[in-house]
């Protein structure tokens, strides 16, 4: 497909309903699907012909929203979640077990930190934390039971870019995948497949969907990874004794894993998401580009002001040429540092608190990627589950605001923030 990046985020998946010819994907409010007959059903079952069962694996108006999502990313497939952790959780589940382990970043969401760092020993696995930007700390990190890298591209809180081609070499020569979390740069600022990752997730509650209306998440697979290399991936290698000894990876090739998502993972974790809430998504990606343009726009003349404001310690925002991580704009997120960042207030976490209460056009609020300009002070919310430690690597420390901004007039966002800045050091 020649399309480019605007045409695909309104037609990639979409086609005129077969039944009525509706332009629109229909919201497919449905559970069951009429089998032709018992051979037909048979053959669904047993993985030899594709289409719609039962929507806890399988929905129309969810299927056209992987499509949609997997071709943005230039991927092979996708697997829609319920949420962007459920969507974390379905990217590993594959790959680990009982006694293997994940490299992880520090500069990860405060949610996806204490799930990693805290829930997944539930099911026997562990992750191993590092500094990304630490290539020796990663290999130092890697051995025998590690199973994938996971990083951030834009890291949430900080806005900080990850080095995604030098880390995807790190994870190629130890023969495991590269797993990006592309949330808050979006396929439009960022492509991670083409900078050498295996496997994407999103939280599509954020931008994807970009106005506060869904929860939801999905794993994007780019195809290119030989999951019969060696015998560390055995979901994907090895018979499956639950499909009658059905090897994934020799039968659907580069689809392996997103059929296992489907086939396995939702059908027994059961993390769907629901056709209302992908048709919310379908509808909020037809504008990602025209959205992530502004935000980024904003993002940039926001974040300059700040930079010189005399209340504020540091702003991260990678689009500012103070930026240690500037110079990695241009190759791995080339239209832009995406819309979040994080500010440090001289007045510390006191200052934070009163800053945060006289916002009046910011939402205080637990998200991102919004429509609307949001704010968190996250060393009291989301990161409060943290260490001191952990909270200062996460970018997260009390003195620290995440800033998601907006697609509103960029005066009126730093009319809002100056006055708040003036109370809070008042
Ligand atoms: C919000 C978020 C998540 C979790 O997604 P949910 O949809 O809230 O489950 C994961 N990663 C990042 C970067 C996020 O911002």
């Amino acid at each position: 497909m020649a399309y480019g990046f605007d045409t695909l985020q309104i037609h990639a998946g979409a086609r005129p309903d077969p039944a009525t010819g509706a332009r629109q994907v229909p919201i497919y409010q449905t559970t069951a699907y009429v089998f032709r007959d018992a051979e037909h059903a048979a053959a669904l079952f047993n993985l030899q012909e594709v289409g719609y069962i039962y929507s806890r694996l399988t929905n129309p108006t969810v299927a056209a929203l992987q499509e949609r999502v997997a071709t943005l990313e230039g991927g092979v497939g996708a697997v829609c979640c319920s949420s962007g952790h459920a969507a974390q959780i379905m990217a590993l589940f594959p790959l680990m077990g009982p006694g293997l382990n994940v490299v992880v970043s520090t500069r990860l969401y405060g949610g996806s930190i204490t799930q990693f760092s805290q829930t997944i020993k539930r099911f026997g696995w562990s992750a191993t934390f590092v500094d990304i930007d630490d290539l020796d700390a990663i290999s130092a990190a890697i051995d025998d039971n590690t199973r994938a890298i996971f990083c951030e591209s834009i890291a949430n809180p900080g806005g900080h870019i990850a080095d995604l081609d030098a880390i995807a070499k790190l994870a190629d020569s130890a023969g495991i995948p590269l797993i990006v979390d592309n949330t808050s740069a979006t396929p439009y600022l960022c492509r991670p497949f083409e900078h050498g990752a295996t496997l994407v997730v999103h939280s599509m509650t954020k931008y994807l969907t970009g106005n506060g209306t869904v929860t939801g998440g999905v794993v994007v697979d780019s195809g290119n990874f030989d999951w019969s290399a060696s015998d560390k991936f055995p979901s994907l290698s090895a018979p499956e004794p639950a499909y009658h000894g059905l090897k994934f990876h020799e039968t659907f090739g580069p689809l392996a894993f997103t059929f296992h998502g489907i086939a396995i993972g939702l059908r027994d974790l059961g993390m769907t998401l629901n056709p209302q809430a992908a048709h919310y998504t379908l509808m909020g990606i037809e504008t990602l580009s025209l959205r992530m343009e502004r935000h980024v726009q904003n993002a940039e003349q926001v974040a300059g002001w700040l930079e010189s404001h005399p209340t504020i310690e540091a702003v991260t925002y990678a689009g500012l040429a103070s930026s240690p991580y500037h110079d990695r704009v241009a190759r791995i997120c080339p239209k832009g540092a995406g819309g979040l960042f994080t500010i440090a207030l001289k007045g510390g976490y006191d200052a934070c608190i009163r800053f945060v209460d006289s916002l009046e056009l910011f939402s205080h609020v637990a998200n991102l990627g919004d429509t609307r300009s949001l704010v968190i002070h996250a060393a009291s919310t989301t990161h409060r589950q943290l260490t001191p430690e952990q909270q200062t690597a996460a970018g997260a420390a009390p003195n620290v605001v995440r800033i998601s901004i907006g697609i509103e007039d960029a005066e009126d966002i730093i009319a809002d923030l100056d006055q708040a800045l003036t109370k809070a050091h008042g």
